[in-house]
C-alpha cells in the first residue's frame, strides 16, 4: 500500500525516483507525485498513474540530485492531486511524504489551525508536515531535531520521508507500523517502502525499526535515532532479491508469470526442507520452537485474504496429520474482540508482504499475553518476519500480482511441512503414511507444471462466462478453502461477485441463486466426500446452473454430469489445494484479461495492506 522512493547523492534523482515508483505501482495506488530540491523546493503531483505524473512533467527541467517521491493509496481525503503526496509546509519550506495514517491528526491540525496554519489538502499528513515546521521555527532546531520531537507528538502509523529547502543535502525518514528500507550505495542513500526501487543500485540496506528516526546525509554516515532519543547502531544487512524477479520476463502479467512460476516457487519453499532421503523434514526457521509446538493446547492462525484460505488449508493440515486443534483467524477481528489467549498457545502468523497491518496487531495482542508465534512470511526482513518469536519464509520470490498467486501455494507447502514435522514429532503419523505423503509432496511441482497445460479449456470457459454478473465456487475439506480462494481470485482482478462456499452449505442459503444463467464452479476431487459432491452438482444441474468441475484425471462421473471439466492430476487429499487452485487462478486471470481489466493493479487494492 503505498510507496516511497528517496534519494540523495551524486547521480541525478529525477531518473531513480519515478523508476522507483514504477516498480512499486504494485502495491496499489490512486495518485503520484516528486519533490525534487535543487536551489528551489519543486513538488510536482498528480491524480492516476504514474506515468500520468510522468506525461504531466516530462517537458520540466527536472534536475537536482536529492528528491522524494510517492504514490498515494487516500486514507483521508479523495485521490486527486491536491492530496497527492509530497505536501509542502505551509512556508513550502519544507516536504514530506507518509505511507500510514495519523490517528490523531484532527486535534493536532485544529491546534496548528489556531495557529495560523491554513490547510491545502483534507489529508491527515499535510498536518505532520507542518507540525515539523511549527516545532523547527519555534524550538528553533534542525530538521532532524524537528522530526524526532514531532513524532513523540503523532499516534498512529507511518513511514516517511522529509527534506527541506535549506539543506540540500539531507533526508530525514522514520517509521513505525509502515515499512521503511534504506539502500546504502557507495557514495549516494536510497529510500524506499522495500527493496524493489533499490536493488539495481546497492544490496546494502539497513531496515529501520518503529520508532526510529534516520538522519541520511550526503557523504556522511547514516545516522539513526528513536524518536525517544537513543542512538542506534545501523543494521546493514545484505539483498539476495535479484533483478530479474521484478520483470515480466516475456509474460502479459506479472501475474501470469508468478502463475507459471509455482512449480518453481513451490519447489523453493521445499527446498532444504524436505528429506525423503532420510524420512524426515526441517525447517530451520522454527526448530528452536517444535517443543512450544508440541506442547501447545492449539494452534491459532491469524491472517488476512488470501493468507487467511492458506491458513484454512492449515486447519484441516494440522488436525488431520498432528491431531491438535486449530482456529482461524481473521486478524482484523482477533485483534479487536478479546479473544482468550493462552501462554501455551502458539499463534501462526501468515502474511506474503510480512507489513499486514491487521495481522501485526494481533501478533502484538497474543505476544502480550504469552503466547508463542510463528510467523510464515514471503518478504525478508519484513516487519513480521521481526515482529514473531520465530518463522519460515516461504521463499516465493517477489510477488508483483496484486492478487497473490504464488504466495498462496507456497504458503500452503510450508503448512504441509509443518504439520507433517509436527504430526512426526508427535507420532500421530505411521512412518509409512507419512513417505506416502512426503514423497507426493515432492512431485507436487511436476503435477503443479502438468496442471498448468490445461490452458485451452480454461480460455474457452472464460470466454463463455466473461460477461456474467455472479459466480458460485463450492468444495468441501480441503477444497473448501480453495473455492474461497477461487472466487477471492474472480472478485478481486475481474470484478464479478462471487462467493465461495462448503459445498453442502449450499442448500442453505446459495441454492436460491441458482438458475441457468448461474455458474458454479465445483471442486470435485475429494475421494472421502465424492458421492456427496457428486449430490450437490446434482442439485445445481437440477436447478439449470452451469457446472465447471475441477476433477482428478480419468474421472467419469462429474464429467457426465458438469457443462464443463478441468481435469488435474491424481494426488493426495490433502495436497489438493496445491493443483486445484491452479486452474481457478487462471480462469481468474483470463475472465480479467478479456473483460479488459487492469490484472496486475485491480482497482481500490493494495498488494501490502499497511493500514488497517
Ligand atoms: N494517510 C495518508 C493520506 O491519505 C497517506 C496514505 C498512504 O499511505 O498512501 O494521504
Amino acid at each position: 500500500m503505498c510507496g516511497i522512493v528517496a534519494y540523495v547523492g551524486p547521480k541525478q534523482a529525477y531518473p531513480i525516483l519515478i523508476n522507483g515508483l514504477k516498480r512499486l505501482e504494485y502495491r496499489g495506488y490512486d495518485s503520484a507525485g516528486i519533490a525534487l530540491l535543487n536551489g528551489s523546493l519543486n513538488v510536482y503531483k498528480s491524480k492516476g498513474r504514474v506515468s500520468d505524473l510522468e506525461d504531466l512533467i516530462h517537458d520540466l527541467n527536472l534536475s537536482g540530485t536529492i528528491g522524494i517521491a510517492h504514490t498515494r493509496w487516500a486514507t483521508h481525503g479523495e485521490p486527486n492531486t491536491v492530496n497527492a503526496h509530497p505536501h509542502y509546509s505551509q512556508s513550502k519550506q519544507i516536504a514530506l511524504i507518509h505511507n500510514g495514517i495519523i490517528e490523531n491528526y484532527a486535534l493536532l491540525r485544529q491546534e496548528l489551525e489556531a495557529r495560523g496554519y491554513v490547510f491545502e489538502s483534507s489529508t491527515d499528513t499535510e498536518v505532520l508536515t507542518n507540525l515539523i515546521e511549527d516545532i523547527k521555527l519555534n524550538e528553533e532546531v534542525d530538521l532532524f531535531e524537528a522530526v524526532r520531537i514531532a513524532l513523540n507528538q503523532v499516534i498512529g502509523a507511518y513511514a516517511i520521508v522529509v527534506i527541506s529547502k535549506d539543506d540540500p543535502n539531507t533526508l530525514i525518514a522514520a517509521r513505525k507500523g509502515s515499512p521503511l528500507v534504506i539502500g546504502i550505495g557507495k557514495d549516494d542513500y536510497y529510500v524506499a517502502s522495500d527493496a524493489t526501487p533499490i536493488i539495481e543500485y546497492t544490496k546494502n540496506v539497513v531496515y529501520l525499526d518503529d520508532e526510529e528516526v534516520a538522519l541520511i546525509r550526503r557523504n556522511n554516515d547514516l545516522k539513526i535515532k528513536t524518536i525517544r532519543n537513543h542512538e542506534k547502531t545501523p543494521y546493514v544487512q545484505k539483498l539476495e532479491m535479484n533483478l530479474t524477479a521484478l520483470e515480466k520476463g516475456g509474460f502479459e502479467h506479472f501475474m501470469l508469470k508468478e502463475i507459471y512460476e509455482q512449480p518453481n516457487s513451490i519447489k523453493d519453499s521445499m527446498r532444504g526442507r524436505v528429506h525423503s532421503e532420510l524420512g524426515t523434514v526441517s525447517l530451520g526457521g522454527i526448530i528452536d520452537y517444535e517443543q512450544k509446538l508440541l506442547t501447545a493446547n492449539r494452534i491459532i492462525i491469524v491472517a488476512c485474504g488470501t493468507s487467511w484460505h492458506a491458513g484454512l488449508v492449515g486447519e484441516y493440515l494440522f488436525e488431520d496429520l498432528a491431531r491438535i486443534p486449530v482456529e482461524v483467524e481473521y486478524a482484523s477481528e482477533f485483534r479487536y474482540r478479546n479473544p482468550v489467549i493462552y501462554e501455551q498457545d502458539v499463534v501462526i502468523a501468515i502474511s506474503q508482504s510480512g507489513e499486514t497491518a491487521d495481522t501485526l496487531a494481533a501478533i502484538e495482542l497474543a505476544k502480550s499475553k504469552g503466547a508463542t508465534i510463528l510467523g510464515i512470511c514471503n518478504v525478508v526482513g519484513s516487519s513480521i518476519a521481526r515482529a514473531t518469536h520465530a518463522g519460515s519464509y516461504t521463499h516465493a520470490g517477489p510477488e508483483i500480482g496484486v492478487a497473490s498467486t504464488k504466495a498462496f501455494t507456497a504458503q500452503v507447502t510450508l503448512l504441509t511441512i509443518m504439520a507433517l514435522r509436527l504430526a512426526q514429532l508427535k507420532g500421530t503419523i505411521s512412518k509409512s503414511r507419512f513417505m506416502q505423503i512426503l514423497l507426493e509432496l515432492e512431485s507436487i511441482p511436476d503435477k503443479v507444471a502438468e496442471t498448468l497445460k490445461t490452458s485451452h479449456v480454461v480460455t474457452k470457459i472464460a470466454e463463455q462466462f466473461k460477461d456474467v454478473r455472479n459466480f458460485l465456487y463450492l468444495g468441501r475439506g480441503y477444497n473448501f478453502p480453495v473455492a474461497l480462494e477461487g472466487a477471492l481470485k474472480l472478485k478481486e482482478i475481474s470484478y464479478i461477485h462471487a462467493e465461495g462456499y462448503p459445498a453442502a452449505e449450499m442448500k442453505h442459503g446459495p441454492i436460491a441463486l441458482i438458475d441457468a444463467d448461474m455458474p458454479v464452479v465445483v471442486i470435485a476431487t475429494n475421494r472421502g466426500t465424492y458421492d456427496k459432491v457428486v449430490s450437490n452438482i446434482q442439485e445445481v444441474k437440477a436447478r439449470k446452473g452451469r457446472v465447471i468441475a475441477i476433477v482428478t484425471q480419468g474421472d467419469t462421473i462429474v464429467k457426465e454430469m458438469a457443462d464443463y471439466v478441468i481435469e488435474i492430476p491424481e494426488t493426495e487429499e490433502m495436497l489438493v489445494p496445491l493443483l486445484a487452485t491452479i486452474p481457478l487462478q487462471k480462469l481468474s486471470y483470463h475472465i480479467a484479461v478479456m473483460r479488459g481489466c487492469n490484472v496486475d493493479q485491480p482497482r481500490n487494492l493494495a498488494k501490502s495492506v499497511t493500514v488497517e
